[in-house]
């Protein structure tokens, strides 16, 4: 799946009529947690039975049935993801919060499937048809739809969303793009730090983007500017928004950054492995310079899945057991806390700690696929969860998952 992104032009009652689309969205989606929080415990709730909800809460209310019956559908489907992520927690007996599903405050997305729009011949306008009275907006962005075939029957769903800057609208389309590229014999382990970006097996270590220092500060300095100005006034909405824009635009610059890299990296090397570090422990951290850190290598790291997908190069992710405290030559456990940089070890082995560590990823990926870099078009033991995405992160590329 590939999601492509245009920005749209419309007139403000076009944007009041998508708020509208989004709000009911919202009501719906709540509607259904609710019936589920209020259904007696002998009734089993599921997918199917709050479609069914959704179809009556159409009968009910004229501003839901006004909504294109496949987007209710697909709003329902959101409460449903909720509630199933929950028990799925619970089950699987997750340590900490189950992920109770809550209601939705700050919806920012419709969803459409294959109903409720209409592309126009050209592919510069979109039309919803549906009775929200959103009708035909002019889709901006340089994308052309047109390079992922001509019918429209590839395109799965339909999103509209409010970013700061504007609204968008997504495509989520069903290619399976591949380039046949050559194999390159060669494999390379990454290790990230917080020094660089990532350190790889062949002793390159590859720079924090200064950008990203850049916007941290600046960040910083326009998130202590919301909490500055008094609540509820005018001043603060606009610190608000101001702090939300510069959001996005590290969030663009982060993308396209960690997109080049991994494009090259899965470019020049026929099996790329790294650590897999876990995905819920990566969003927790409250420590700004290693969350930005941590967003823009798991952001990385589903490029590079995209990326080996595309190219049908091989992916490993490996237990991040003992990797930096190994010795990549003997195998003999040197420990080390973090702030000591080398890796010295009575064999004679002298290395940078992170390409130690990134030299041992790489050995215990080839242990595991059975030492050779070899093609293939599916990685293994890729294990970013679908739909794990990072709330800010920006869906250039994404899982099937609705954007909440
Ligand atoms: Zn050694």
């Amino acid at each position: 799946m590939l999601v492509l992104e245009y920005k749209v032009k419309g007139k403000p009652s076009q944007y009041r009529a998508i708020e509208e689309a989004i709000k009911t969205v919202q009501f719906v989606r709540n509607k259904c947690i609710r019936y589920w929080m209020d259904a007696p415990k002998e009734t089993k709730i599921d997918g199917f039975i709050l479609n069914k909800y959704s179809t009556k809460l159409r009968s009910e209310f004229l501003f839901v049935k006004n909504l294109n019956s496949m987007a209710v559908q697909s709003s329902a489907e959101r409460a449903w993801v909720a509630i199933s992520r929950f028990y799925n927690n619970c089950k699987s007996k997750k340590p900490g919060e189950k992920g109770y599903p809550r209601f939705q405050k700050h919806n920012r997305s419709v969803e459409y499937k294959t109903s409720g729009w209409k592309l126009h011949p050209t592919k510069r306008r979109i039309t919803f048809t549906d009775k929200k009275g959103i009708g035909e907006l002019k889709l901006l962005g340089k994308w052309d739809i047109h390079t992922c075939g001509g019918a429209t029957s590839h395109i799965k769903r339909v999103r509209l969303l409010r970013r700061a800057d504007g609204y968008y609208c997504q495509f989520v389309v069903n290619v399976a793009q591949s380039e046949i590229v050559e194999a390159t014999q060669s494999a390379i382990g990454l290790d990230v730090g917080l020094e660089s970006f990532y350190t790889d097996s062949n002793g390159h270590q590859e720079a924090n983007p200064r950008f990203l220092r850049k916007a941290e500060s600046s960040l910083k300095h326009a998130q202590r500017r919301i909490y500055k100005k008094q609540k509820g006034k005018n001043g603060r909405l606009k610190a608000r928004k101001r702090f939300a824009k510069k959001h996005l635009k590290v969030t663009r610059q982060r993308n396209e950054h960690a997109k080049r890299l991994a494009r090259n990296v899965c470019r020049s090397n026929d099996l790329v492995a790294y650590e897999d570090l876990s995905v819920s422990n990566l969003v927790k951290n409250h420590c700004l310079a290693k969350s930005i850190n941590d967003a823009s290598w798991y952001l990385f790291r589903q490029w590079i899945e995209y990326f080996a997908g595309k190219y049908g190069r091989k992916v490993v992710a490996v237990k991040p057991h003992y990797t930096s405290q190994k010795c990549s030559q003997c195998g003999r456990i040197v420990k080390k806390s973090l702030s000591v940089r080398t890796h010295i070890c009575q064999c004679g082995c002298r290395l940078n700690r992170d390409e130690n560590a990134a030299i041992n990823i790489l050995n215990l990926a080839l242990q595991a696929t059975g030492g050779h870099p070899g093609r293939n078009a599916v990685g293994v033991g890729v294990t970013t969860l679908v739909g794990a995405t990072l709330p800010e992160q920006i869906l250039t590329l994404s899982t099937e998952s609705p954007v909440f």
